[in-house]
């Protein structure tokens, strides 16, 4: 089947192309973008009308946790241990497959409506997750969350995942990584036995570290280390790496980490709502690090709307700096496209606009007064677009959202009540 999306203002996210943007034609021949053309005149099943309107790579959500959807503004003012043992775990150990299954949909269609194809998920529950995931057709990187201390639990755990990447080999849509939860929920020997799978299946890994200052404080007092030596230790910097947070690295550790092959997902506002602080992104990048953008679930980063991360990421960095020139637009987008296809190890296929990648795409309606001027469109779409701009997105090729109305026989409304009623169910009763 060919669909050609004309007429539009195509920024590829290329490297390789001069302009940040231009008018172009986009041939795509079933999951695959055939051809980048300036005026497409050839024959096509159907047509995508882009006059007027921004065509961008869908964007990569680096870290986050799909299934926690229902905890969208449910406990704020917690700090992060507190927020997680009494408020968060509590409820999850409640939650049914099923449950997930619904948590998961709503997700992947916030994802939809607003630009994201594909995601780094870690969570629990795989069978409904991953049954949600299927039914939305999203690019996904998925896992099943692993934690413990080399209990029976926990080892069945590893079993549950190898099992699932056995099950689900060859999938086009699908790709997996490793995911102990962090270094304070593994002990070291439980961190080695997630490293041997990591070893065994050739697959990332993918890890929340240094999401705050205590967390590095009790790292530092378990190992007799750093943080980035401790990963060392237990073999992690010999694999493809994606580290959630890091919003606290020395400088020594970040050198360390820049010379292996880590990326660092960095989650501006969970990061901003649990107080745990602001990365020092600029000097990251400094260090040679990759840097991509994540969302964190809902519980702590709100929304999924990478285009709202990627506003406060670039600001919090100008902020920090209390130097406006020390981060841009164009860079952030380079880190929820290119940069995070590159840390998922899926450069190759999705990240940007090229002939030869997958049809993963989106297409920006900015029609309402709060975009214009368009003088500079990169500062417009990083700060200034909001999901009512998202008109249509694409991925393998296959159109999940078009002129604003989603195509998959998802009924939204009952799954908003479905939603509300596990939130309930699952909430401790005030007394
Ligand atoms: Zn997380």
């Amino acid at each position: 089947m060919i669909q050609v999306i004309k007429n539009g203002t195509v920024v590829t996210m290329d490297e390789k192309r001069q302009k940040k943007y231009e008018k172009l034609d986009i041939v795509i021949k079933d999951d695959t973008i055939d051809k980048i053309t300036d005026s497409y005149t050839g024959t096509y099943d159907k047509l995508i009308d882009a006059s007027g309107k921004i065509v961008l790579p869908g964007l990569i959500n680096c870290h986050t946790h799909l299934g926690m959807s229902i905890f969208r503004a449910t406990n704020d003012d917690y700090p992060l241990q507190d927020w997680l043992t009494k408020k968060i775990w509590p409820i999850e150990d409640h939650m049914t497959d099923e449950d997930i299954y619904y948590t998961t949909l709503l997700s992947c269609l916030e994802m939809i409506k607003t630009g994201t194809t594909t995601s780094n998920d870690m969570y629990f529950g795989v069978n409904g997750s991953l049954k949600a995931i299927e039914e939305a057709k999203v690019r996904s990187v998925f896992s099943r969350c692993l934690m413990g201390n080399m209990d029976s639990d926990s080892l069945e755990r590893i079993e549950e995942f190898k099992k699932l990447v056995n099950e689900n080999q060859g999938k086009e849509l699908l790709t997996f990584t490793v995911t102990p939860h962090s270094m304070y929920t593994c002990n070291e020997e439980y961190l080695m036995e997630c490293e041997k799978v990591a070893t065994e299946l050739h697959l990332p890994i993918h890890i929340h570290y240094s999401e705050n200052e205590k967390e590095v404080e009790g790292i530092r007092n378990d190992y007799k280390t750093s943080p980035a030596k401790a990963l060392e230790k237990v073999g992690y910097l010999n694999h493809k790496l994606i580290l959630a947070h890091g919003t606290f690295i020395s400088e020594e550790d970040q050198k360390l980490l820049a010379s292996h092959d880590v990326s660092i997902a960095t989650n501006p506002i969970s990061n901003l709502n649990l107080g745990c602080g602001i990365a020092d992104l600029v000097q990251y990048k400094k260090n040679g690090l990759n840097i991509c953008l994540g969302t964190d679930g809902q519980g702590s980063g709100n929304t999924l709307n990478m285009f709202y991360h990627m506003s406060v990421v670039d600001q919090l960095q100008k902020a920090k700096y209390q130097d406006p020139t020390v981060f841009n637009s164009y860079e952030v987008l380079k880190m929820a496209t290119i940069y995070g296809a590159r840390a998922l190890g899926l450069e190759d296929k999705i990240g940007s606009i090229e002939e030869g990648k997958k049809a993963d795409i989106i297409i920006l309606d900015l029609h309402n007064t709060e975009v214009y001027p368009t003088v500079d469109l990169i500062n417009q779409i990083v700060h200034n677009v909001e999901s009512s701009n998202i008109d249509t997105t694409i991925v393998n090729g296959c159109v999940l959202m078009e002129n604003h109305q989603l195509t998959l026989p998802i009924d939204e409304e009952k799954l908003k009540k479905d939603i509300n009623s596990i939130i309930y169910r699952l909430m401790p009763k005030e007394n």
